[in-house]
C-alpha cells in the first residue's frame, strides 16, 4: 500500500465478472487527498456500455449464486470479515487518505462497515421463512424469502468504507448479485474492500464495481436487468434516484440529506452536553448525514451550556489527518465544497446571524493547499435564513433559541428532513415527550449522534428517505428478498404404498 501521503497516483480499475481492468478510453475525475489537496487517483467516468458489462456480469453470476446454500454464502462472509479485521489499519489509512477525516473517525467508519458483514454472516437464520400447518383443514401454508437478482448500490463520499457495506454484504448474503458504483470522490477504499471479498472466495461476477457519475448512474437506474437500487447521497439526487428507479420498475431505497436538531434543555449536564454537541456538529468535519448541525438552546441553557459550547468550539484544532500528530478535525472533501461552506457562512452572517466562533480564516501552515474550514458557530439563526434551510455538510453549527420544550419541538418539526434529533436533559418526562412528538426516524436521548447500528434500520423519514424498507437490520433483508407463499394440500398416499395404512 502506498504511504498515506504518497504522491503516486493509485490505479482505479473497474471489476467486471471477476476481472480487474483499467478503463482508459473515457474522461476521468480527480480523487484528492483533502488534507494536502494532492490528486491521488483519477476515477474513470464510465459510460452506459461499461454499466451494461457490469450488469451482464452480475446477471450471469446470479443463477449459480442463488442456488448456493445460505450457509455456504455465510462461510465466505465469515472469511471476508476475518480479512477486513486483518487489514483494518490499511482500510483506516485508505479512508483517511481519500476522505480527509481523522484516523479515529476512519476507525469508526471501518468498524461500522465490519459490523454489517457480521450481521450478514447470520444469513441462514435471517432468511428463515414462516409456516402455518393446517391453515385450513389438511392445508399448509409457507412463506419463504428468495433473492431478487441483480441489485445496485450508489454511494456518497462521506463514509467510503461503511456505506457500501450497508448494502452489498446483505444483498449478496441473500443470494443476489451486485453492481457497486462508489462515489467518484472516494473510489479507492471500495476497491480495497472488494479485493478482500474476492480473496475470501467470492465467485466471479457476484460483486462488480463500475465508476463514474451521472451517466453511469442513469444507465444503472434504467437497465432492464437491474431489480433493486440502494442509494445514499444528497436529497435532490435521492429523489431523482427514487423517481427514475421506480418508474423503471425497480425496488428502491434512497437515503437523502438531513439537518438534525439537538435540543439542549436548561437542566442538561453542561460537560456531557457540550461534548455531545461538539462531536455531533464537528465530527467528520460536519460531513455526516447524522451531523447535529442545529443546536436549540432552551431557556436558561443559553447562559450555562452555550458559553461553554462556544469556548470548546474555539479550541478545535484543524489540520492534516494524513500524519501525526492528529488534529481534532480534518479537511472537507474538495476545494469546491470548502468554498460552498464558506459561502453559506457568509450568507448566514449577511442575513443577521452572529458568529461567536469563526472558522473562515483558518490557516494550516503545514498543508497550505488542503481544503480547510475551521469549526464555526452561527448564533441567533432564524428559520428563513439560507443557512437554516440548506444542508451545509461542513463544520458549521447553527444555534437557535427557544423559550421552552414545546416551542423547540415545534421548531424542529418544521424541518423538511427527518433523519435524527437529540435531546440533552436530566428530566425523564421531557425526554419522553421529545421521543414521542419529534418527527424523525432516529432519536437520541443524551446521545449526540443517534445513528443506528447494523442490527437496526438506518431509519430516515421525510426528505431524508425515499422508499419503504431501510438499509440495515431485518428491513435490509426484506429489501433484498421477495416472499414466495406456497399453499399445499395432499389428497392421498400414492397407489400401491404398502408402508402405510390410511385411516378413514
Ligand atoms: P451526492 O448526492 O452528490 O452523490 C451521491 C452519489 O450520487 C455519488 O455516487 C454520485 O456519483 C451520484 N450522483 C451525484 N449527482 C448525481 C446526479 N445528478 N444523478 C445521478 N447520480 C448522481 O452526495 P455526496 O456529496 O457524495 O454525499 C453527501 C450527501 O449524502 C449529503 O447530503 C449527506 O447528508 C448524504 N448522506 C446521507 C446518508 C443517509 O443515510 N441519509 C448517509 C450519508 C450521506
Amino acid at each position: 500500500m502506498p504511504a498515506i501521503n504518497s504522491k503516486t497516483l493509485d490505479p482505479c480499475p473497474v471489476w467486471f465478472g471477476g476481472e480487474w481492468r483499467n478503463v482508459n478510453s473515457v474522461p476521468t475525475t480527480p480523487v484528492h487527498n483533502p488534507s494536502t489537496g494532492d490528486v491521488i487517483a483519477e476515477a474513470p467516468l464510465c459510460t452506459a456500455a461499461h454499466v451494461n458489462e457490469a450488469v451482464e456480469a452480475a446477471a450471469a453470476a446470479f443463477p449459480a449464486w442463488m442456488e448456493t446454500p445460505p450457509v455456504e454464502r455465510a462461510r465466505i462472509l465469515f472469511k471476508f470479515r476475518a480479512l477486513l479485521e486483518e487489514n483494518f489499519d490499511d482500510l483506516v489509512r485508505s479512508t483517511t487518505r481519500e476522505h480527509g477525516k481523522t484516523l479515529v473517525e476512519s476507525r469508526g467508519d471501518v468498524k461500522r462497515g465490519i459490523e454489517m458483514v457480521e450481521f450478514a454472516c447470520g444469513v441462514p437464520s435471517l432468511l428463515m421463512g414462516e409456516i402455518l400447518e393446517n391453515m385450513a383443514r389438511g392445508i399448509d401454508c409457507e412463506a419463504i424469502r428468495q433473492p431478487l437478482g441483480v441489485c445496485v448500490g450508489i454511494t456518497p463520499f462521506n463514509f467510503p468504507c461503511m456505506v457500501p457495506l450497508w448494502m452489498y454484504p446483505v444483498a449478496i448474503a441473500c443470494g443476489n448479485t451486485y453492481v457497486l458504483k462508489p462515489s467518484e470522490k472516494v473510489p479507492l477504499t471500495s476497491i480495497k474492500v472488494a479485493k478482500l471479498f474476492e480473496k475470501a472466495g467470492l465467485p466471479k461476477g457476484v460483486l462488480n464495481i463500475v465508476h463514474g457519475g451521472r451517466e453511469a448512474v442513469d444507465a444503472l437506474l434504467t437497465h432492464p436487468k437491474v431489480k433493486a437500487i440502494s442509494f445514499v447521497g444528497s436529497t435532490p439526487t435521492a429523489r431523482h434516484i427514487y423517481e427514475t428507479g421506480t418508474k423503471h420498475g425497480k425496488r428502491v431505497q434512497s437515503n437523502g440529506g438531513a439537518k438534525n436538531f439537538t435540543l439542549i434543555m436548561p437542566d442538561a449536564d453542561v460537560d456531557n452536553s457540550v461534548r455531545g454537541v461538539i462531536e455531533a456538529a464537528f465530527g467528520c468535519a460536519g460531513e455526516r448525514c447524522m451531523a447535529g448541525s442545529t443546536a436549540v438552546v432552551v431557556g436558561g441553557a443559553e447562559k450555562t451550556v452555550l458559553p461553554a459550547l462556544i469556548e470548546a468550539t474555539k479550541r478545535i484544532k484543524v489540520g492534516p489527518t494524513d500524519r501525526d500528530p492528529q488534529p481534532d478535525m480534518g479537511a472537507v472533501i474538495t476545494r469546491q465544497h470548502r468554498d460552498r461552506v464558506l459561502q453559506l457562512i457568509e450568507a448566514g452572517v449577511k442575513e443577521g446571524a452572529k458568529i461567536p466562533a469563526d472558522g473562515r480564516g483558518v490557516k494550516v501552515s503545514e498543508a497550505p493547499n488542503g481544503f480547510y474550514v475551521g469549526a464555526t458557530i452561527l448564533d441567533q439563526v432564524q428559520l428563513g435564513m439560507t443557512v437554516a434551510k440548506e444542508e451545509v455538510f461542513g463544520p458549521v453549527l447553527n444555534v437557535m433559541h427557544m423559550e421552552d420544550l414545546d416551542a423547540a419541538i415545534e421548531l424542529a418539526n418544521k424541518s423538511p428532513f427527518g433523519n435524527g434529533a437529540s435531546i440533552f436533559t436530566r428530566n425523564g418526562k421531557a425526554a419522553r415527550e421529545f421521543k414521542h412528538r419529534i418527527r424523525c426516524g432516529m432519536v437520541g436521548i443524551n446521545i449526540g449522534v443517534p445513528a443506528s447500528m447494523a442490527w437496526f434500520p438506518f431509519n430516515g423519514w421525510n426528505d431524508s428517505f425515499f422508499g419503504d424498507l431501510h438499509m440495515q437490520g431485518r428491513e435490509g433483508v426484506q429489501f433484498f428478498t421477495q416472499l414466495k407463499v406456497t399453499t399445499s394440500r395432499w389428497f392421498s398416499f400414492s397407489e400401491g404404498d404398502v408402508w402405510h395404512t390410511e385411516k378413514k
